[in-house]
């Protein structure tokens, strides 16, 4: 992955560079009974990486197209979407082609020593604003950056997570270039759901294989209305497309052959960020058998699901999936 798509947001070098992430079949039997690949898509940049980056490419493009000077944007102390902005903003930098001040809105007080990540965010040269939590719950409000005292004027706003149209269409950018790309014919596919954003634009880009989303947090429906809003904002299939699984009520697997999308919401063991014994020693099995590193928060919930779930391969043995490796390894720091 040499090309630095970042240094001068072309379309084809970044649809080029996503074109050779590389595929990697799992060995052995982790998975027995069950073909399993994974995307690696942890490897599309050293630094900005995973689903954060297609999310990231066309709002830069259009950051860039604005004229906006600064990206303002926010997260958790340990995002990785944060880390990812702060990041591609020092690219875009350093190549001197066009530049954006970067300022990370931080939810949560600022501790003495800041973590990994967001020393990270600082070194690229991010400007981090800690707020209240209360305040940060107003994030999507349209008059957040005011209310934050931030002049909104020259800046581009990125909501969390990237998760915006723009954010959606470079996740659909690379659901087609998936389709284009694998190297076999996969029965499912399986991706981390945070809010949801990656799996709706998978909904919209991906056609010929079922998508399954594990929910990495107790999220009651809120994951499940949030891609319908934005499958019905994208008007590209029918919510009834869309079904939830709950735990002990899995749908038989001649219906959930039906379904295309389908989203699971058992698998969060706790909630956002609880990473309890079971969860870390099945990423210590994983990692120690199959070699490929995971992230507490998202993949290792996912390959957890994976291994766990009677919808793999809709029950099916012998089935083919693709997991995609969304990513977010600086997280790892932050066992
Ligand atoms: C942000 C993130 C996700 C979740 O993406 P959503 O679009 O919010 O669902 C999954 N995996 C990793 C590693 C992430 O950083």
């Amino acid at each position: 992955m040499s090309l630095r798509f970042w240094d001068c947001l072309d379309h084809q070098t970044f649809t080029d560079t996503a074109c050779e992430v590389p595929y990697q079949q799992i060995k052995g039997d982790f998975f027995p009974g069950f073909d399993v690949w994974v995307r690696r898509d942890d490897l599309i940049d050293p630094i900005i990486s995973g689903n954060k980056a297609y999310k990231l490419f066309f709002n830069l493009i259009e950051a860039k197209d604005r004229g906006a000077k600064i990206l303002i944007t926010c997260g958790g102390a340990w995002s990785n979407h944060i880390h990812a902005v702060a990041a591609a903003a020092a690219a875009a930098a350093a190549a001197a082609r066009f530049g954006f001040q970067t300022i990370g809105i931080v939810r949560g007080e600022r501790l003495a020593i800041l973590n990994a990540s967001l020393q990270d965010a600082q070194r690229f040269g991010m400007k981090l604003k800690f707020v209240t939590r209360t305040q940060y719950r107003k994030r999507n409000q349209s008059d957040f950056l005011h209310e934050m005292g931030l002049d909104s004027g020259a800046a581009y706003f990125i909501p969390e997570g990237g998760s915006n149209l723009l954010g959606i269409k470079g996740i659909q950018l690379l659901g087609k270039v998936i389709e284009e790309t694998v190297p076999a014919t996969f029965d499912q596919m399986w991706v981390a759901c945070g809010a949801g954003a990656t799996f709706a634009g998978f909904s919209a880009g991906i056609r010929n294989i079922s998508v399954i989303g594990v929910e990495i947090l107790r999220a009651g429906d809120s994951i499940f209305k949030e891609v319908d809003r934005w499958i019905k904002r994208l008007n590209l299939t029918a919510p009834e497309h869309l079904e939830k699984g709950r735990s002990g009520t899995l749908l038989s697997s001649d219906r959930l052959s039906d379904l295309r999308l389908r989203l699971l919401n058992q698998y969060h063991c706790g909630g956002y960020g609880q990473y309890p014994k079971v969860l870390a020693d099945f990423q210590r099995e994983f990692e120690g058998q199959v070699d490929i590193p995971l992230n507490p928060i998202y993949t290792s919930k996912l390959f957890h699901a994976i291994k766990n779930s009677n919808d793999r391969g809709g029950g099916q043995r012998g089935a083919r999936l693709l997991v995609i490796h969304t990513g977010g390894l600086q997280g790892r720091r932050g066992d």
